[in-house]
C-alpha cells in the first residue's frame, strides 16, 4: 500500500511538472512563509538561472530595486492575511532587460484548510502594456490633429453665415444653421477624446475657485432646454450654495447628464433636475423616464468606451465616454456618482460634491 501510495504521489508530481514545464508562463511554489522552493523551466530560461540560484528570497534581485519594496510589502501582506496575491510589475531578464508581468499566486490549503504552499504565475504583458500605450498616444495624435481643420471650419462656416444673412439669402441660412450645429456636435467628440487622452497622462488642467453651484445648474438647464425640443426639463433648485471647484468642468457634467437623459428616453416627454444641500455639500439628480440600466450595467458604464450593447442599445449612437469623463471630473473634484435605475422605468443618476473638497482630501 505505502509503495502504490508513493508511485501514485510521483506520478501526479511528474503530471504536474510536465504541465507547468508545457504553459507559457513563469510559475513557481512557495513555502507558507514566501520562501520558493521550485520554478518551472520557463522561469530559468526567462532569468538565465539554474535551480540553486533561484531558491528561497532569491527572487527579489530579478526585481527593479525601486520597485521591490513595494512588491515585498504586497507579498508580506498576502501571507500573513492568506488572501490571493495579484500586482503587476518589471522582471529582469537573462539579457538584463526588464518586460513587464502579471503575477497572481494562490495559496494551498491542507486538510485542516492551513495554508501550507503558495502557487504562483508570472505572465508576460509587455507587449499588451505597448499595444495600450500606442492606441492612447494615437487617440491623442488624432483628436489633436482633427482639432486644428475643425477649429477653421468652424471660424468659415460664421462667415459664411454672416455674408448669407448680409444677402437675405433665407434657404442657404438655414442649411448653413445646420451645417453648423452639426459641426459643433462634431467639436464636442473631438473635444470629449482630446479630454480622455489628457486625463490618462493626467494633464487635465483644474481651474477651481468658489462658485454658485445652484446657479450653474439653472445656466446649464436653460442652455439644454433651448437646444431640446422633444423634452421639457421640469426643475428643483434651491438658493445659492457656493462650493470650490472647476466651475467649467462641472457643468460639462452636467451637460453630459441632461443629454443622457435625453437620448435615451425617446418617446418620453420629461426630465426632472433637482439639487439638495447639506452641511458637507451639494447632491445633483438628473431623472429620466426611459430605457434604464440593468443592475449588472450600472458600475460598468463608468468605464472608458463601455457601451450597453443589447438590442435595445443599438439605434443609439455615442462612444462610450461621456460618462467616464463624468467620474473622472468628479473623483478629482472629491465627489462621487452613482446612479438608480431600472429597466423600462428610467434612470437617475446622481453627483454628490463636497462643498471644499480641499478639505476633504486633505
Ligand atoms: P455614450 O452615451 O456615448 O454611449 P456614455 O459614457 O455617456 O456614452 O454612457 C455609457 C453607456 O451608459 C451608454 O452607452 C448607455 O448604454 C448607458 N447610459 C448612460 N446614460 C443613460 C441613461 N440616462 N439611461 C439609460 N442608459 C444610459
Amino acid at each position: 500500500e505505502q509503495v502504490l501510495s508513493r508511485k501514485n504521489t510521483e506520478e501526479l508530481k511528474d503530471r504536474f511538472e510536465t504541465m507547468a514545464n508545457n504553459i507559457p508562463n513563469l510559475a513557481w511554489i512557495s513555502d507558507a512563509e514566501g520562501s520558493i522552493s521550485w520554478y518551472n523551466d520557463r522561469w530559468h530560461e526567462y532569468t538565465g538561472t539554474n535551480k540553486e540560484q533561484s531558491d528561497g528570497w532569491a527572487w527579489q534581485s530579478f526585481h527593479d530595486p525601486k520597485r521591490l519594496p513595494a512588491v515585498v510589502e504586497r507579498w508580506q501582506k498576502a501571507i500573513a492575511t492568506e488572501e490571493p496575491f495579484e500586482m503587476v510589475f518589471p522582471l529582469k531578464g537573462a539579457d538584463g532587460t526588464f518586460r513587464q508581468f502579471l503575477t497572481r499566486a494562490a495559496p494551498i490549503h491542507d486538510e485542516e484548510g492551513k495554508v501550507i504552499q503558495w502557487l504562483g504565475t508570472n505572465t508576460d504583458i509587455t507587449k499588451q502594456k505597448e499595444m495600450e500605450r500606442m492606441k492612447d498616444d494615437f487617440m491623442a495624435m488624432a483628436s489633436h490633429e482633427l482639432k486644428t481643420p475643425l477649429t477653421t471650419i468652424k471660424a468659415y462656416t460664421q462667415i459664411v453665415e454672416m455674408n448669407l444673412r448680409e444677402k437675405n439669402d433665407t434657404d442657404s441660412l438655414s442649411l448653413m444653421k445646420r451645417m453648423n450645429s452639426q459641426v459643433n456636435k462634431l467639436t464636442t467628440l473631438i473635444e470629449d477624446l482630446l479630454d480622455v487622452t489628457k486625463m490618462q497622462k493626467g494633464k487635465l488642467i483644474y481651474n477651481e475657485d468658489f462658485f454658485d453651484f445652484n446657479a450653474l445648474v439653472r445656466e446649464v438647464i436653460d442652455y439644454m432646454q433651448k437646444t431640446s425640443g422633444s423634452h421639457k426639463i421640469k426643475s428643483k433648485i434651491g438658493g445659492a450654495i457656493s462650493i470650490f471647484g472647476d466651475n467649467n468642468k462641472i457643468s460639462q457634467v452636467i451637460d453630459n447628464l441632461i443629454s443622457n437623459a435625453i437620448k435615451y428616453s425617446p418617446g418620453t416627454k420629461e426630465i426632472v433636475v433637482s439639487t439638495h444641500t447639506n452641511e458637507e455639500g451639494v447632491i445633483l439628480s438628473v431623472q429620466d423616464f426611459g430605457i434604464g440600466i440593468l443592475a449588472k450595467e450600472q458600475k460598468k458604464i463608468f468605464n472608458q468606451f463601455y457601451r450597453v450593447s443589447d438590442e435595445r442599445q443599438i439605434t443609439f449612437p455615442g462612444m462610450g465616454i461621456g460618462l467616464y469623463i463624468c467620474a473622472e471630473i468628479i473623483n478629482r473634484q472629491g465627489g462621487k456618482i452613482w446612479v438608480d435605475s431600472k429597466i423600462g422605468k428610467g434612470s437617475t443618476f446622481h453627483v454628490w460634491l463636497p462643498i471644499d473638497h480641499r478639505n476633504v482630501i486633505e
